[in-house]
């Protein structure tokens, strides 16, 4: 149950008059659901457990400058979303940057930034240890491990795994505590595990953190460094389909704070961190696609829309195990509800939004389509050059005004990146 009743306005402004205005295919942020979603979890959860957005989600700047200045820390992976973080105000160790490819302008980035590094291998801790170096400085840096054990209730496991990501626990455990002096232009200050992503089991979440905790204090404590921050990762989920249940954030913190509250008070000086980037930006957002054509193939009812999967992949439903719709209506509501087939622009059977999504009988074209729960994975995760049809414009309301926070690409947006080699020469 996802509990958002099919919305026809946004704070007020009818979602038709938006369409008409900025045009669609169209990203639609409510800067309000991103407060509550915040606001919601902050209030309840211990203070000493500090939030963290994690840009990869949504990287647009202004839902970034939204949640930041709620209070939100940033959580950033390449130089772009570094760019953006700044731009939205953040500062010093209001941001970590993480990420297995760290480029050597990336780590630079961070150093002059004073953004806090997240090691993902040895191999980066020697790379950062040098660029420290050549600017005359040490760099604080946190040890992202990837756990020996496994937590069940994602839709993705980390942890007890081989990944690209992290140290392996094991390998730590084996390291000689001397071992870290060896990057003398290094200090390391903390711990990072990213567990998961999509968990909806409270529970789940709680046996995560607790487990995060005492692997840090116990890699801290053998090899000998403080414990600056403990990064606990996240990826706390959000229902999309009937089948699933939002967060309690009630129970989540009921569980959550004692653990958070044990820790705290055995480390008073450690600051401790929970990244979130789907739980934050999910509900807030809804893409709005106009039906161009109606039409019925060997008895199943198609609405062609103007926007498809080039600009939302996750309707596609990778990573689950079966097909299942986002959240769909069509604005302005109508009945009797039929099974429609909701697809898109693109050449390929794949681009399909929703199979067998219940919408009106009358659905015909010129309706708008609203797929709920969009905010996060939106365009930045989708294959919004495939066809060029280019991004769509992303919209924010904030205090009931609709402000323009990207504009479509253009054709010429597309093109001007290309060099044509010019005609041939003619044979000889
Ligand atoms: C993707 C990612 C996140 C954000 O995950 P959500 O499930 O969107 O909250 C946070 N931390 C790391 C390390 C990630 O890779």
């Amino acid at each position: 149950m996802t509990a958002d009743p099919p919305a026809a306005h946004c704070q007020g402004l009818a979602l038709t008059d938006l369409a008409a205005e900025f045009g669609t295919p169209l990203y639609l942020y409510d800067a309000d659901r991103l407060r509550a979603q915040y606001t919601g979890l902050r209030e309840r959860l211990h203070p000493a457990l500090r939030l963290f957005y994690s840009l990869k989600a949504n990287p647009n700047v202004a839902v970034t400058r939204t949640l930041r200045e709620l209070g939100a820390g940033l959580e950033l992976s390449s130089l772009a979303e570094l760019a953006t973080a700044q731009r939205a105000g953040a500062t010093g160790d209001e941001m970590l940057f993480l990420g297995p490819g760290k480029s050597r302008d990336e780590i630079d980035a961070c150093l002059k930034a004073g953004a806090l590094l997240i090691a993902e291998s040895l191999p980066e801790l020697a790379d950062i240890d040098e660029a420290a170096r050549h600017r005359g400085g040490t760099a604080e840096v946190l040890l992202r491990v990837n756990p020996a054990f496994a937590l069940k209730g994602g839709g993705l496991t980390m942890g007890g795994k081989p990944r690209q990501f992290g140290i392996d626990e094991e390998v730590l455990d084996a390291l000689d505590p001397a071992g870290l002096r060896r990057y003398g232009n290094v200090r390391v200050t903390g711990v990072h595990a990213y567990m998961g992503t999509r968990i909806l089991a409270a529970a789940a979440i709680v046996e995560n953190t607790r487990r995060i905790l005492d692997l840090a204090a116990r890699l801290a404590g053998r090899l000998g460094f403080e414990l600056g921050t403990v990064d606990v990762g996240g990826g706390l989920g959000v229902a999309y389909h009937a089948a699933e249940s939002d967060l309690d954030a009630d129970e989540l913190t009921a569980g959550l704070n004692p653990v958070v509250a044990g820790f705290h008070a055995a480390h008073p000086g450690t600051r401790l961190v929970m990244e979130l980037g789907r739980y934050l930006a999910a509900p807030a957002g809804t893409y709005l696609t106009r039906v161009r054509y109606t039409k019925e193939s060997r008895g199943e009812r198609f609405a062609v829309c103007d926007g498809g999967t080039n600009h939302h992949m996750a309707a596609v439903g990778i990573g689950s195990p079966f097909r299942r719709n986002f959240p769909m209506h069509r604005v302005g509501g109508g009945g009797p509800l039929v099974p429609w087939n909701v697809t898109g622009p693109l050449c390929t059977p794949n681009d399909t939004l929703g199979k067998a999504v219940d919408l009106p009988a009358d659905l015909g074209p010129g309706d708008l389509v609203a797929v709920a729960r969009s905010g996060a994975y939106g365009p930045s995760a989708s294959p919004v050059l495939f066809l060029s049809h280019g991004h769509p414009a992303e919209v924010l309301v904030r205090d009931g005004r609709a402000h323009l926070v990207r504009r479509r690409d253009t054709v010429d947006d597309l093109l001007e990146r290309q060099s044509d080699v010019g005609p041939a020469a003619p044979a000889p």
